[in-house]
């Protein structure tokens, strides 16, 4: 199963998928989470890339391009993956449909998390994240037992930089007039789905769960 989870910041698209991910045995692929590492590793990359993510911009649509079809060359592809965080231009999906064509066939499915800005905004600026596992809390709906440490590890929780609200509100202004565009571009080719990305965490992994059964994907 190829797909790709779309939808604004603070959709839940990386709980999602870490969720999917274990469930299908698929890779799960973020590039976020690979511009994230490459900031902590002080790659030339990371250097380059904090500049447009700590103000919410997106990065150059040749650089991610590059990134995920390198990625997608890896072995562990082949029976599929699911892309989260990408694409985000349609520059960047019309890169990703170049890139299948020379590796693997297209996508498959396309899920939008239609999401409240309200509900966006609220989950992001009370995200925090372990510096070591990188799983996620949030400060009102999901607190770890002892504050400021990871339940499943013990290593300390972090807010990340990007996750102040005035960088929040404008990565939800950048989602909207760079990457909602998407939305008509996958529906337009009759593999877009929508799901609430309102909904809490095990609700909507049952609904992503039903769904995938029903298409016949899993
Ligand atoms: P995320 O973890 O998906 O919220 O991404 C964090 C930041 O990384 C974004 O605000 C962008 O600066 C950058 N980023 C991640 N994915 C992409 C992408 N596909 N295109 C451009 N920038 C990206």
């Amino acid at each position: 199963m190829k797909l790709i989870l779309l939808g604004p910041p603070g959709a839940g698209k990386g709980t999602q998928s870490v969720e999917l991910s274990k469930r299908y045995g698929l890779p799960h692929i973020s590039t976020g989470d690979i511009l994230r590492e490459s900031v902590k590793a002080g790659a030339p990359l990371g250097v380059k890339a904090k500049t447009y993510m700590d103000k919410g911009e997106l990065v150059p649509d040749e650089v991610v391009i590059g990134i995920v079809a390198e990625r997608l060359k890896g072995s562990d592809t082949k029976k599929g993956f699911i892309l989260d965080g990408f694409p985000r231009t349609v520059k960047q999906a019309a890169g990703l449909d170049k890139a299948l064509k020379s590796i693997l066939s297209g996508i498959d499915i396309v899920i939008y998390f239609q999401t409240s800005n309200k509900v966006a905004i609220e989950r992001l600026t009370g995200r925090r994240v372990c510096k070591k596992c990188g799983f996620n809390y949030h400060v009102k709906n999901m607190p770890p037992k002892k504050d400021g440490v990871c339940d499943r590890c013990g290593a300390s929780l972090y807010q990340r930089p990007d996750d102040n609200e005035a960088t929040v509100l404008n990565r939800l202004k950048v989602y909207e007039e760079q990457t909602k565009p998407l939305v008509e571009y996958y529906a337009k080719q009759g593999i877009l789905k929508t799901v609430s990305g309102d909904l809490g965490v095990a609700d909507l992994f049952r609904v992503l769960s039903q769904m995938f059964s029903e298409a016949k994907l899993a």
